[in-house]
C-alpha cells in the first residue's frame, strides 16, 4: 500500500533496535513534512558518523579524535588493572555516572545464547582474552544485565577467562533479575559495583 520509496525507508527504519514497522513508518512519514534543509542535515549526520566517529582499539567504545585509543582508555588517571566488560557501549554511561568505577571498559556485542562458535566470535569474546592476559590486568567484572542470556554470556566468559588465574567478578547483588544496567539508578548500581564478588 506504501510506494516502494516510502517502503524501502520503513524497511531500512524497522531495522533499528526497538523500532517496529508502526514506529518505522511513522518515522518516514514525519520525515516527509520536514523541509529540504533539516534532511540535508539528517543525512550528512549520518554519513559524518562513519567518517568521525571510531572504535577504541583496546575497548571498542566510540570516540571521536585523534589516536586509536578512546578518551578512558587514553586517561593516566584510570586503573589499568581493571576491566569492566559490558553487553553494549549505551551501559558504560550508568557505570560511569556511580563515579565509582576508576577501571578500563571492554566493550562486548551483546550476548550469547547459544555456544556455537559463530556466536562467541560475534560478542568478541576472543579480543577480551587477549585484553585480560595483559600483565597489567588483575581484575574483570563481567558486569552483563542480570537476564538469561546476560547469565548464560557471564558464565561461557568465566570459563573462558579462568585459565589466566586473574580475579574474575560480577556485580553483587541488588540489581533485580531481568534488569538491565542501561534503566539501573545510580545507587543500585554503585552498591552492586561495590559488592561484587
Ligand atoms: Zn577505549
Amino acid at each position: 500500500m506504501y510506494s516502494p520509496q516510502i517502503r524501502k525507508l520503513i524497511d531500512l527504519f524497522s531495522k533499528f533496535p526497538t523500532v517496529g514497522p508502526r514506529t518505522a513508518a511513522r518515522f518516514v512519514f514525519y520525515l516527509l513534512r520536514l523541509p529540504k534543509e533539516e534532511i540535508q542535515e539528517l543525512t550528512s549526520a549520518i554519513s559524518d558518523l562513519k567518517e568521525k566517529v571510531k572504535l577504541c582499539e583496546f575497548c571498542f567504545k566510540s570516540f571521536e579524535g585523534e589516536g586509536e585509543l578512546c578518551e578512558i582508555c587514553r586517561d593516566p588517571r584510570r586503573d589499568k588493572s581493571l576491566i569492566c566488560a559490558i553487553e553494549k557501549e549505551i551501559d558504560l554511561i550508568p557505570v560511569e555516572r556511580t563515579k565509582k568505577y576508576q577501571g578500563l571498559y571492554f566493550v562486548l556485542v551483546g550476548t550469547i545464547s547459544t555456544l556455537k562458535r559463530e556466536d562467541i566470535k560475534k560478542i568478541r569474546a576472543e579480543e577480551l582474552l587477549e585484553r585480560a592476559n595483559k600483565p597489567e590486568v588483575k581484575e574483570i567484572i563481567l558486569a552483563l544485565n542480570p537476564t538469561t542470556e546476560g547469565e548464560a554470556t557471564v558464565l561461557y566468559l568465566e570459563r573462558l577467562l579462568k585459565p589466566l588465574n586473574k580475579k574474575i567478578t560480577r556485580l553483587g547483588r541488588g540489581l533485580p533479575v531481568g534488569a538491565e544496567l542501561e534503566y539501573a539508578d545510580e545507587e543500585t548500581l554503585s552498591s552492586a559495583l561495590e559488592g561484587r564478588k
